[in-house]
């Protein structure tokens, strides 16, 4: 995960090239893509970082995180914790679950640690493969 902003306000604007932004507390509403499917996403309440000049929003690591936490909440996909959670109780390394599950070590760590989304499909054959000795074995690699 990329480390939070924490230069302080105000900010330099990328379009007006004036320190002119500062945080506002606000709803943040955006669509977002997973899948080839569009979700419209609604934070309540954030601070967004804006221009006061053009009202552009500064899109932080910190607001991106709570954008894709929120989307992973929409679609139902099952959180990063619940990921390492199952992988350790049937005793798996990471690069174990990689290896049956045909993707990288590197994807696998960014769904754990929540900073990326598994595809629906992936998903669903997470949760089959923690719930069944049977698929466990038909997908051994
Ligand atoms: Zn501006």
């Amino acid at each position: 995960m990329e480390p939070m902003v924490t230069k302080p306000y105000p900010w330099m604007c990328p379009n007006c090239r004036e320190k002119t932004v500062a945080p506002v507390l606000s709803d943040y509403a955006l669509t977002a893509m997973h899948d080839g499917l569009e979700y419209e996403v609604c934070l309540r309440n954030v601070l967004v970082p804006r221009c006061e000049r053009c009202g552009d929003a500064i899109i932080t690591s910190g607001l991106s995180q709570q954008i894709t936490a929120e989307l992973r909440r929409m679609i139902g996909l099952l959180p990063g914790d619940a990921i390492r959670a199952n992988r350790e109780r049937l005793g798996l390394t990471r690069a174990q679950l990689a290896a049956t599950l045909r993707v990288g070590e590197e994807t696998l760590a960014r769904w754990e640690t929540g900073g990326q989304l598994q595809p629906r499909a992936v998903d669903l054959l997470m949760r089959l493969y923690f719930d069944s000795a049977e698929v466990r074995k038909a997908c051994v690699a």
